[in-house]
C-alpha cells in the first residue's frame, strides 16, 4: 500500500509543477502527500493514511470534503446543463444564486443595497473585476485622473498582476514590481500585540487617521480602497477591530472613493458571521466572494455591486460597457455547488453551530498562550492564529509566507506526522478547519500544534 503512494509521488514529480512551491524542496525537505479521497475534515492517502485538513484546503472547504449534498447537486446539474456562454444567454443556477447572494449580502440601513452580481471564475479574477469596475466607472464619467488604488500593508488579494499590485507580501510581489499598477499602501489596523479590545481599537483609529491623510494627499487620484475586512489572511492571519471598517467606510464616502471588500477568504461564516462586514455594520460598494462560495468544490467568484456602479456603464457606446469576461463566467456546475452550500449553511444552522465550535477552539488554543515560543494566540470566529516569536535562525524573509524558512518546513512536517495539515504562514501557525470539525478532531489539531512547536525549538 505504501508503494502505491510512492508510485504516485514519482509520477507527480515527473510531470507537475506545484503552486506556491520551490520545487527543489520536493521530495526531501517537503514531502508530497498524494490524496486518494476526502471525507469530512479528513484527507486520505492512497495508503489509507489520514490527515486532518486543518486549513480547509487553502481556506476553501466549508462543510467537509466530498459533502454528499453538494456532490449530488453538481452531478444533477452536470446531467442538465454543464456550461453555457453567459453573454446573451442565461441559466437558472446563475440567476438563483445572484438573487440569494444579494438577499444575504451585508446591508447598511440608509444605503442603497448591493443590487447586481458579476461572475468571475476565481478569487484573483474577481479582484481584477472589482478594480477594473471602480476605475472604469470614474472613466465613464470623464474623470480620468483616478488611476490609483489604496490597499493596506500586509494585504493579499491574489496573484494576477492587478491583484498583485494591491498586495503587500514582498516575496510574492517583489519580482513583478516593474509590471504592477500604481497603488498606495495605508498602514494595516492590525491589532497584533494588543492587550485589550481598547488597545486594538486605538490601533484601528491610528490606522484610520493615516488612511485619512493618505486619501487627502492623493485627493482626486484614487478610485478605490480595497480591504480584507477583520482578517488579513495570507498576511499572517492578522486581525483588527471593526471600528477601522466603520472609519474606512466614512472616509471613502467623504472622498467619493469606492470601498471594495475582499471577503474571498472571510466570507461565508469564517469570521463568525456570514460576512465580516456585518460585524462593523458596514456595506461595501463592491464585494468579492470566492473560496467558500461553492463550499470549496469548484472555482467561482461573485462580485456584488450597487445600482449606481451598474448604471455608470449603461450607454450607447460599447466602450463604456464592462467588456470583461471569462470563458467560464457563472459556470452552472459551480453555481449549483454554491446554491447547495448556501442550503447547508442555512438549513443546518451552521453559523450558530460554529459559535460552539469556535468556543471549543478557543478553549484548546488557550494552552499555547504561555508556551515560551509563542508571542500571541488570537481568534476571529473559526480562525485561530498562534504566532511565534520571530525565528532567531536563518530565514529567507521576515514576512508571512507559507512554510517559509527551515523552521516553517520543520513545523509543517511535524504537524503532518502528528496527523494534521497545518501550513504555517511565516511565524504564524493557524487553525482554519472545515466547519464540520468535531471535538475529537480539534484534539488532533492540538496534538499537531504541540508537535509543530516542538519542532520549532531552535536546534543546537
Ligand atoms: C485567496 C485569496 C484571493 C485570491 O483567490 P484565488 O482564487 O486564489 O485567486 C484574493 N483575496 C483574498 C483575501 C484571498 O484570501
Amino acid at each position: 500500500m505504501i508503494a502505491a503512494s510512492d508510485d504516485w509521488r514519482l509520477r507527480d514529480l515527473a510531470v507537475l509543477w506545484h503552486p506556491c512551491t520551490q520545487m527543489r524542496e520536493h521530495p526531501h525537505a517537503l514531502p508530497l502527500f498524494p490524496v486518494a479521497r476526502g471525507e469530512g475534515a479528513w484527507l486520505i492517502g492512497f495508503d489509507g493514511h489520514r490527515v486532518l485538513d486543518g486549513i480547509s484546503s487553502w481556506w476553501t472547504n466549508l462543510h467537509g470534503h466530498a459533502e454528499p449534498r453538494i456532490a449530488a447537486a453538481i452531478a444533477q446539474q452536470a446531467h442538465t446543463l454543464e456550461q453555457v456562454i453567459l453573454a446573451g444567454f442565461s441559466h437558472a443556477p446563475a440567476v438563483t444564486l445572484a438573487e440569494r447572494l444579494l438577499a444575504l449580502a451585508p446591508h447598511e440601513p440608509g444605503r442603497a443595497p448591493l443590487a447586481k452580481v458579476f461572475y468571475a471564475d476565481n478569487g484573483s479574477s474577481g479582484v481584477e473585476v472589482a478594480l477594473k469596475m471602480a476605475f472604469h466607472w470614474f472613466h465613464n464619467r470623464g474623470d480620468h485622473g483616478r488611476t490609483r488604488f489604496i490597499a493596506l500593508t500586509g494585504s493579499y488579494h491574489g496573484e494576477t498582476l492587478g491583484a498583485l499590485a494591491v498586495g503587500d507580501i514582498p516575496l510574492y510581489r517583489r519580482v513583478y514590481a516593474p509590471l504592477l499598477a500604481e497603488a498606495r499602501f495605508a498602514p494595516s489596523p492590525d491589532a497584533f500585540g494588543s492587550r485589550s479590545p481598547e488597545e486594538a481599537e486605538r490601533k484601528a483609529h491610528a490606522a484610520a487617521d493615516a488612511l485619512a491623510a493618505l486619501l487627502e494627499a492623493n485627493a482626486g487620484q484614487v478610485c478605490a480602497l480595497i480591504i480584507e475586512p477583520l482578517l488579513q489572511c495570507a498576511g499572517g492571519m492578522r486581525m483588527h477591530h471593526p471600528t477601522y471598517l466603520r472609519r474606512a467606510r466614512a472616509l471613502c464616502d467623504a472622498h467619493g472613493v469606492f470601498l471594495i471588500a475582499d471577503e474571498i477568504a472571510t466570507g461565508f461564516g469564517r469570521t463568525g458571521t456570514l460576512f465580516a462586514c456585518e460585524q462593523a455594520g458596514i456595506q461595501p460598494d463592491l464585494l468579492c466572494l470566492s473560496k467558500g462560495l461553492t463550499g470549496g468544490f469548484l472555482p467561482l467568484c461573485a462580485v456584488l455591486t450597487t445600482q449606481t456602479v451598474y448604471d455608470g456603464f449603461l450607454d450607447d457606446s460599447r466602450e463604456r460597457a464592462f467588456l470583461h469576461s471569462h470563458s467560464y463566467s457563472g459556470n452552472p456546475l459551480a453555481c449549483a455547488a454554491a446554491l447547495a452550500s448556501l442550503d447547508i449553511l442555512q438549513s443546518d444552522g451552521v453559523i450558530a453551530r460554529n459559535r460552539v465550535t469556535a468556543a471549543a477552539m478557543a478553549e484548546r488554543a488557550a494552552q499555547f498562550r504561555d508556551h515560551p515560543l509563542v508571542a500571541e494566540v488570537r481568534q476571529t470566529g473559526m480562525v485561530v492564529a498562534i504566532e511565534l516569536h520571530p525565528d532567531p535562525g536563518p530565514s529567507e524573509d521576515g514576512h508571512a509566507v507559507e512554510i517559509a524558512g527551515r523552521r516553517g518546513l520543520r513545523m509543517y512536517r511535524a504537524a503532518l506526522a502528528a496527523g494534521a495539515l497545518l501550513r504555517p504562514l511565516g511565524d504564524v501557525l493557524y487553525w482554519m478547519p472545515p466547519y464540520c470539525v468535531g471535538e475529537a478532531e480539534l484534539d488532533v489539531l492540538v496534538r499537531a500544534t504541540h508537535a509543530a512547536l516542538e519542532a520549532a525549538r531552535p536546534c543546537d
